[in-house]
């Protein structure tokens, strides 16, 4: 059903170069592509091209033969990404949700069962909810900062994927990806943990037991806001030709420019991401001495529930922070309004910083349900703007 040419064959050194054999930052600059046989290009071309050449019939050059099932541009993606997260192989999808839609179709039947998050990103939530259960599978949500719950909500012999987001949006609440790969393996299913909001610098859940990552490319991945993708990557070889076949089986791909753009956002991601972290940081620091701010939301500070578990797991706490304004609703809807810097915008993970308002914008479809999030709480993305700005941008906005 799955057969072997659904996965393009890599190269001994493509493989090797999965492997963590160098640091991070090596990897992300030099895996899933060598310099160009014939030219010596650097960069991997964007290779605008729907078909291949055959040398006599079935005679592939590299295995490529149509650019649904592979095109070497995102075959350079593929590699660099497989690479960063230390799993088998990695697929590139034209969308976060694209990638989450072949998961789902690869893994799961009519009947199964998936856990997901109870605080799930509202599109998952809306696949799973609105389109999965249409075509006969059936879910329980479970919130992922509790191991008894998840295991809880588990159908022993049903379920097939514990679904986990860590940290969560917008409440950054935080699973402990080794103790849910337990949960999940002992009743044989598998963990998919969605890397978005950690990236896969801070995070590499392959690493602590997960078998699927997640992500949306379109945010920490791409960086900067100017790309839709997404990614799946997996941990055996096995579970790679399934995902292979589905990929090619349904066509979500993501195309040679789009791929091109987020492989040169990978080349970044561990300057950006720190970057990120440290105005994160700076950001926290600021609301929290700030009169008019009522709570900060940061998974990098002691008071936060998971803390300890983040900081185990975790290279770093992200650049997301969330809080609430002491005077409330109207309070925040201000406060947004009157950012400068920060832009008032959905998405998030892109160079420049974002402010929103959850409840009125990308939580909007969960108001009056158990995902409503409090009305006074705004959602930042801090940029890699320069510290002081983003601080007194915020200042000027919580007037
Ligand atoms: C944006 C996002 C997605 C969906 O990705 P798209 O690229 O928008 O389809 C999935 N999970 C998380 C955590 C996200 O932030």
């Amino acid at each position: 059903m799955f057969p072997a040419s659904s996965v393009l064959p890599v190269t001994q050194e493509q493989h090797d170069q999965h492997r963590s054999k160098s640091g991070f930052e090596t990897r992300a600059i030099h895996a899933g592509y060598e310099p160009d046989a014939a030219t010596g290009a650097v960069i991997p071309p964007i290779y605008a091209t729907s078909t291949y050449k055959q040398d006599g019939v079935g005679g592939l050059r590299g295995g490529y033969e149509y650019s649904r099932s592979g095109n070497p541009t995102r075959t350079a993606l593929e590699g660099n990404l497989a690479a960063l997260e230390e799993g088998e192989r990695a697929f590139a999808f034209a969308s976060g949700l694209a990638a989450e839609d072949t998961l789902l179709h690869s893994v799961c039947g009519p009947g199964d069962h998936v856990v997901i998050p109870d605080d799930a990103y509202g599109g998952t939530f809306r696949l799973v909810d609105k389109v999965a259960t249409g075509w006969g599978l059936e879910y329980d949500a479970a919130p992922v900062s509790d191991v008894d719950a998840v295991r809880a909500a588990i159908r022993p012999g049903r379920t097939r994927l514990v679904w986990v987001e860590t940290p969560t949006n917008p409440l950054l609440n935080i699973g402990d990806i080794e103790a849910l790969a337990g949960v999940a393996h002992d009743a044989g299913a598998l963990l998919v943990v969605d890397n978005t909001f950690a990236s896969s610098y801070l995070q590499q859940p392959l690493t602590l037991g997960a078998d699927v990552v997640v992500h949306s490319t379109t945010k920490y991945a791409g960086g900067h806001s100017d790309v839709v993708g997404g990614a799946l990557v997996v941990r055996d070889l096995e579970l790679a030709e399934r995902v292979g076949f589905h990929q090619n089986a349904i066509g979500a791909v993501a195309g040679p420019f789009d791929s091109w753009l987020v492989l040169r956002g990978l080349r970044t991601l561990a300057v950006r991401m720190d970057r990120h972290c440290d105005n994160a940081e700076r950001v926290v620091e600021f609301l929290a001495g700030h009169p008019k701010v009522a709570q900060v939301i940061y998974p990098g500070l002691e008071e936060h529930p998971g803390h300890a578990v983040a900081a185990r797991q975790m290279k770093r706490f992200g650049g997301i922070v969330s809080f609430r304004v002491a005077a409330g609703e109207q309070a925040a809807l201000d406060a947004c309004a009157r950012a400068e810097v920060f832009t008032l915008a959905e998405s998030l993970g892109g160079i420049e910083s974002l402010i929103e308002h959850p409840g009125r914008m990308t939580h909007a479809s969960v108001a009056g349900t158990a995902l409503e999030v409090p009305s006074d709480l705004i959602r930042l993305s801090v940029g890699i703007e320069t510290a002081d700005d983003l601080l007194a941008d915020l200042d000027r906005a919580l007037g």
